[in-house]
């Protein structure tokens, strides 16, 4: 799931929640930072 920070008010904004509509369902600021998603990639050693 991505996640989004809005330029304006600083609340975080999930991928779901957005819809379609890409801006923010707090005070509707259509300019969207992209977060990197909380994914730790795992890289085994040999
Ligand atoms: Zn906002």
């Amino acid at each position: 799931m991505a996640e989004y920070k809005c330029s304006k008010c600083g609340r975080i904004i999930y991928s779901d929640e957005l819809s379609l509509k890409a801006k923010c369902p707090h005070c509707s600021n259509k300019i969207l930072i992209k977060l990197r998603p909380k994914v730790v990639k795992k890289i085994i050693a040999r």
